[in-house]
């Protein structure tokens, strides 16, 4: 039972209210065929769409059931619309893109039945109006007729109480007309049915009650019923709603009209994602290639523990910065200061490199390295006999140092270019730069003009004096004070050892790095026969009893002395430690046991080494890193305008739309349900851009590795989008145009279904 007191609708236009319904008072039994009858503008559709709840009155009430509808939610409207309601209109209002089925099958889309029982009972419907042999056809394939009686059977799908028809022979022509009419009064045997009509022979012809409208004012009411409403208690509806997945499959369908558009649409959004995945495809190949130089190439480069140990931060900082940021950095501006100068790679940790370390050091398995090189801060006394005279080499002058005792990894970085390699103590090995150039101060020291040009054999035949200290220094009786040798003659017959250059050396060009500096090197058995017998010199035995120079008779300091210790080769405590690790694996071991001393330590008390693989390796990834985030950036500007630009085309879908939001919202679909729609439409083209854009992105790496394949050697395969990159951009590209058709989508969901279904 329906009953509408005193009810009023008022439309303001400007300053103008204009009543469209004024204080109608109307009561409808459960089951009659009511005609309201009335020329143009009286209020005829305002009336319907009152009833039918899609849009509100101004003052007094609807009543179903007895129950005032006065305080009915949204929600609770949209279910009354979908249970008890069925619309027919004048001009269908079908949904054009998708087929008779489905727009009959749409009003149970939003009820929760099963995707079986929802089309049984929409085939069953189509058979009762005579279309079963047209469900698969589009709307546009259809007559007039067979349009309404789509219509009609969508109105009906849903078994409502409630029949609402707004002149639904309007647009028919009369044989048609008078079968329509003949369906609708059969439907009215057990529904209530409310036809809209200016025809007064249709109106008298089927209907059993007529309503008469004038200027929005009932002026006749040819059975009004006697009006006894039951309170029948609250009234309860099955809340409406549509899943996501339907949503996605209407927005699917719309999208599959529109083809052309959606992948221009797609394309223009994956623009930006192509960008991105390019990026992200080379830097990965880039890290995956500098890892894999860090596993193989450079897995060998050795472990270091120097005394002061490169420290990468204090690196990328540069020495400078480091000065300026010192927190005691005022200064006078008249006023000069001393800068210490640092040499040598930046530092900020000093390594005590002790018997302790040693021991554990000692303690790793020796099956790790190839080779665990140790130097010492000893100046070793090398002479030069130049034939007329005999000269002390300097031996920070020409480089002087112990060679890399590690083969393996001397032939795999080195080229031997003549001679051999040093196998004892008496052999030398000149490293040459990679223009064949060693230091003039070596040439000069070894006696040779700065300027000359010497052959390989020629250099091969040089030769130098090592003199131990015991044979070099002589003290002196009556000051107990220590003086190199007078006569070097006698002494080089006799007492000294004789070195030979045995071999010439050159850094490959393919080696990642090296660290001999061009110059003279010796085999470390040299080093340990020096020290052995320095320890046990005079001169050194004098020295560590001494807080004075035993060579200058000056007073020292600790730090003096213990340097003088060293130089002397008393003091053997290593200056520098290289471990050699066998493979990558064989490092890491390393590396653990090397953290492992450090784990009790105060931070001044730590030893720490050098990582040059890493080094270079952390450097290079930082590089890429760095360019990657800048490079994305611009790709994300691109992202952007595509995100801005698939909210404008979402905002065209929805003026293009509005008249199928109106149908929807008057089937009971909730404001939610077409912003689930909407949603659905811009998740399918975020989904489709990023696809595009991961596939399209992919496709592009065979063409750009070829191209670095044939600019850089060895380069093959290079860019390579990981899985998770392409399934995170796919993500991106969704949730950004998700985000861009947010107010478009928005501004759907709000259209007001009775304007939204006035537009043609
Ligand atoms: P009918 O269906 O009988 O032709 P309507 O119910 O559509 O009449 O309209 C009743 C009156 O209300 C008309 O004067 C019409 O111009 C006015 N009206 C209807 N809808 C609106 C609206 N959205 N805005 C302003 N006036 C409206
Ligand atoms: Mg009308």
């Amino acid at each position: 039972m329906l009953e509408l007191r005193n009810t009023t609708k008022k439309y303001e236009i400007g300053s103008f209210k204009q009543a469209a319904l004024n204080g109608v008072d109307l009561a409808f039994k459960t089951r009659e065929f009511v005609a309201v009858l009335g020329p143009s503008g009286s209020g005829k559709t305002t009336l319907l769409n009152l009833i039918g709840g899609l849009d509100r009155y101004d003052e007094g009430d609807l009543l179903i059931d007895g129950k005032s509808t006065r305080e009915f939610s949204d929600q609770e409207w949209d279910s009354y619309r979908n249970h008890e309601i069925g619309f027919i209109f004048q001009n269908y209002n079908l949904i054009s893109h998708i087929s008779v089925l489905a727009n009959v099958e749409i009003g149970l889309t939003l009820t929760g039945l099963s995707p079986e029982e929802r089309r049984k009972r929409s085939e069953e419907v189509l058979g009762r109006v005579g279309l079963i042999d047209h469900i698969h056809k589009k709307p546009n394939q259809l007559s007039g007729g067979q349009m309404q009686r789509v219509a009609i059977a969508r109105a009906l799908v849903n078994d409502p109480e409630i029949i609402l028809a707004d002149e639904p022979t309007g647009a028919i022509d009369n044989e048609t007309s008078r079968q329509i009419m003949e369906l609708i009064q059969q439907i009215a045997k057990d529904k209530l049915v409310i036809m809209v009509t200016h025809d007064e022979a249709v109106a008298k012809g089927y209907a059993n009650r007529i309503v008469s409208l004038s200027d929005g004012v009932v002026t006749d009411d040819t059975r009004p019923p006697e009006v006894t409403v039951p309170d029948n208690g609250a009234l309860a509806f099955d809340k409406t709603s549509m899943s996501f997945l339907q949503a996605l499959k209407l927005s699917f369908s719309n999208l599959k009209t529109k083809k052309f558009r959606t992948l221009i649409t797609a394309i223009a959004g994956s623009i930006g994602i192509i960008g991105v995945a390019l990026v992200l495809a080379i830097a990965n190949g880039m890290n995956n290639e500098i890892d894999e130089l860090e596993r193989t190439t450079l897995a060998e480069f050795p472990l270091q523990i120097d005394p002061r140990p490169i420290d990468i931060d204090a690196m990328q900082g540069g020495p400078f910065e480091r000065h300026m940021n010192e927190e005691d950095a005022a200064f006078d501006e008249e006023i000069i200061y001393p800068l210490e100068q640092e040499f040598g790679p930046p530092s900020t940790h000093t390594n005590d490199i002790d018997d302790d370390y040693m021991q554990h050091l000692e303690a790793l398995d020796e099956s790790l390295y190839n080779e665990m090189s140790i130097s010492y801060d000893v100046n070793m006394n090398l002479l030069k006999d130049l034939g007329d005279d005999i000269i002390n080499i300097d031996t920070n002058d020409i480089g002087f140092d112990s060679t890399l005792s590690d083969e393996t990894f001397f032939e795999e970085n080195y080229n031997l270019l003549a001679g051999d390699t040093p196998e004892g103590k008496s052999e030398l090995l000149l490293i040459i730069d990679s223009q064949n150039r060693v230091d003039a101060e070596l040439l000069e020291a070894i006696g040779l003009g700065a300027e000359e040009e010497i052959p390989f054999e020629t250099m091969l035949e040089y030769d130098f004096h090592i003199a131990y200290p015991d044979d070099y220094y002589i003290q002196d009786d009556n000051t107990g004070r220590f003086a190199p040798v007078q006569d070097k003659d006698a002494l080089i017959g006799e007492d000294t050892l004789e070195l030979n250059i045995t071999g010439i050396a050159r850094l490959d060009e393919d080696a990642p790095g090296g660290f001999l500096t061009p110059g003279l090197k010796y085999h470390p058995d040299l080093e340990e026969t020096y020290l052995e017998r320095a320890r046990t010199s005079d001169i050194g035995e004098a020295q560590l009893e001494s807080d004075v120079s035993v060579i200058t008779g000056l007073p020292l300091s600790e730090s003096a002395k213990e340097a003088l210790l060293k130089e002397l080769g008393v003091d053997s405590t290593p200056a520098q430690i290289q471990i050699y690790p066998v493979d990558f694996s064989a490092k890491n071991t390393i590396t653990d046991h090397l953290d492992a001393y450090n784990t009790d330590k105060e931070e001044e008390d730590e030893i720490r080494y050098t990582d040059i693989a890493s080094i270079i390796t952390e450097l290079s990834g930082d590089i890429i890193d760095g360019i990657s985030y800048v490079l994305v950036a611009f790709s994300a500007i691109s992202l952007l305008v595509s995100s801005i630009m698939i909210g404008i085309i979402t905002y065209v879908s929805v003026l293009e739309r509005t008249r199928e939001i109106g149908i929807l919202r008057s089937l009971g679909a909730r404001k939610r349900d077409i912003l689930r729609v909407f949603n659905a439409e811009t998740t399918i083209i975020g989904f489709t851009a990023g696809l595009f854009g991961v596939l399209i992105a992919t496709g592009l790496t065979f063409p750009i590795n070829r191209l670095i394949a044939y600019l850089v050697e060895d380069l093959e395969n290079l860019a390579s989008l990981p899985l998770f990159a392409a399934a995170g951009l796919i993500l991106i590209s969704i949730i950004l145009t998700f985000t861009a058709g947010l107010i478009p989508s928005s501004i759907a969901s709000r259209k007001d279904p009775v304007s939204a279904l006035r537009v043609d």
